[in-house]
C-alpha cells in the first residue's frame, strides 16, 4: 500500500516526537459538479505516540486541477493544508469514528484523511486569469480567442432601460411604500 506509514516507532517510544515525510496517491474527487484531479501530495510532519494512539502533525501540498469557471480550461491549483489527525490501535473492529483512525498492523492510511482534507480546501470557483472573458453564451466560442460581438449586441440592447427600473423598483417597493402607507394611516386618524 502506497499511502501507509508505519508507525512503530512511535507506538513503542511514546512521547517522543518522529518527523516523517510521504508521497500520497489521491484519487480524484467529484466536487462542485466537476472531476478534480490531484498530483500526488506531499506529506510532512511529525509523529507522536501516547499509549495506543498516534498523533500525526504536519503540512499537506497538493496541486488540483479544476476547470476555469468562465472557459472551462484547466486550472492549476495549488493547495497547503495542515494535518492534525489521531489514529489508534483500539478501534476494537469498529470503523473508523470520525475522530479516531485506525492503526492496522503498526501503520496508518492517510488516503482517505488527505483527500477529505484537500477536498475541503477547494475553491469553489477558479479563474485561468482574473480578466477571462469565459464563453460565449450565444455561440459558445472562447472569447479569450475569439472576439464575436453576441454578448455586447444583447447588453447594448438591455442596457439603459432594464437596470435604472429595477433599481427604483426596489427601493419603491421595500423601502419607501411601508413608511408612505403608515403615514397615510396616521394623516386619516388625524383627520378624523
Ligand atoms: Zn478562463
Ligand atoms: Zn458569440
Amino acid at each position: 500500500m502506497a499511502n501507509t506509514l508505519n508507525v512503530s516507532q512511535a507506538l513503542k517510544a511514546p512521547g517522543q516526537v518522529f518527523p516523517f515525510s510521504m508521497t500520497i496517491e489521491v484519487a480524484d474527487a467529484d466536487v462542485f459538479g466537476e472531476t478534480v484531479r490531484f498530483s500526488p501530495a506531499e506529506a510532512t510532519g511529525t509523529l507522536l505516540g501516547a499509549g495506543e494512539t498516534v498523533s500525526v502533525r504536519g503540512e499537506l501540498r497538493c496541486e488540483a486541477a479544476m476547470a476555469c469557471a468562465r472557459c472551462l480550461r484547466p486550472v492549476a491549483v495549488p493547495l497547503r493544508v495542515e494535518i492534525d489527525e489521531r489514529f489508534s490501535r483500539r478501534t476494537e473492529g469498529a470503523e473508523d469514528d470520525g475522530e479516531t483512525r485506525a492503526i492496522v498492523d503498526s501503520c496508518i492510511d492517510l488516503t482517505d484523511c488527505a483527500r477529505e482534507l484537500l477536498v475541503l480546501e477547494l475553491p469553489m470557483r477558479v479563474l485561468c486569469s482574473e480578466d477571462c472573458k469565459g464563453l460565449c453564451p450565444v455561440c459558445g466560442a472562447d472569447r479569450n480567442e475569439v472576439s464575436c460581438t453576441c454578448l455586447e449586441d444583447a447588453q447594448s440592447a438591455s442596457e439603459g432601460t432594464e437596470r435604472p427600473d429595477e433599481e427604483e423598483g426596489r427601493f419603491a417597493g421595500e423601502v419607501t411604500n411601508p413608511f408612505s402607507a403608515l403615514k397615510a394611516m396616521i394623516n386619516s386618524d388625524e383627520e378624523v
